[in-house]
């Protein structure tokens, strides 16, 4: 009988090594292979022991190094050995990139693993910007949404839900589309002075928190050159971060950068 490996959907977090999973760090340094993506930080790659064969798969918004059906095939391929297998996906596997997608080619090829859960990128880019994603008052939900097309589709948002200003949005891959997104809220009842922020590179050295309101979201884009990986926040709770700033976590001097 065929003996498979090991096979773990590890979360690697939004950046900061810290914010790894004790499991997370575990599996790390046991790993034979480890397959990840392009927004996992170097420094959590430094943590990968020697030996490990590492597998780059990285995905850019527009541009696939590797599509999804390849690197569901790869994965399938590398646990036919005696090997711990790592699929490291940045944040939690489970929230976007597609880690659904990959655990079920899994399940259908008939291979067991195991799901690592990570902080995802959504929670740690509030927490470090000052932003509680609910507050009593302010907000009593969230909710995760993306701001991505699929392909050339219409953008995927439910418009009917959007303007519950009782709700925070965090929308995930929504720098392409601002425009559309923008016109989306504010179809959906969400006034133009809504406070809004936009957290780019969250939780490392580089982490820039834009706050502006959603009327201006655009051209603060624009006026700060954002770039990828960037999120945006939405809702009345948005307005804590000026107080709560001053909490911020002490990220050390080490500079993060991306594969
Ligand atoms: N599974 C991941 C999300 C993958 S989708 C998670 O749970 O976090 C990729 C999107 O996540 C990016 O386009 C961006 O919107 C967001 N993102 C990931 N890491 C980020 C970071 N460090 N700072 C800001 N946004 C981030």
């Amino acid at each position: 009988m065929r003996q498979h490996a090991r096979i773990y959907l590890v979360g690697a977090g939004p950046g900061d090594p810290d914010l790894l999973t004790v499991k997370a760090l575990r599996l790390l340094q046991q790993a034979d292979t480890v397959i990840y993506d392009r927004l996992i930080s170097r420094e959590i790659l430094q943590l990968i022991p020697e030996k490990a064969d590492r597998i780059y798969v990285g995905k850019a918004a527009c541009h696939h190094t590797l599509s999804q059906a390849e690197i569901n095939t790869l994965l399938v391929e590398q646990a036919d050995a005696r090997k711990t297998i790592i699929r490291l996906k940045g944040g939690d596997p489970y929230i976007f990139g597609r880690g659904g997608e990959e655990a079920l080619a899994l399940v259908r090829a008939g291979l067991d693993f195991d799901i690592v859960p990570g902080i995802t990128a959504g929670q740690a880019c509030a927490a470090y910007a000052g932003i509680p994603l609910t507050h009593r008052g302010l907000a009593s939900g969230v909710r995760f949404i993306t701001g991505h097309r699929r392909n050339s589709d219409e953008l995927i948002i439910d418009t009917g839900t959007l303007g519950d200003h009782d709700q925070t949005l965090v929308v995930y891959m929504g720098l392409a589309n601002l425009g559309l997104i923008v016109d989306k809220l504010l179809g959906a009842g969400r006034g133009p002075d809504t406070p809004a922020a936009i957290i780019e590179h969250g939780t490392t050295p580089r982490q820039r928190n834009l706050v502006t309101t959603i009327g201006q979201l655009e051209a603060t884009a624009a006026a700060n050159e954002v770039s990828s990986p960037a999120l945006l926040i939405i809702g009345e709770v948005v307005a804590l971060a000026g107080e709560l700033n001053g909490a911020l976590p002490d990220t050390g001097d080490i500079e993060l950068r991306y594969a």
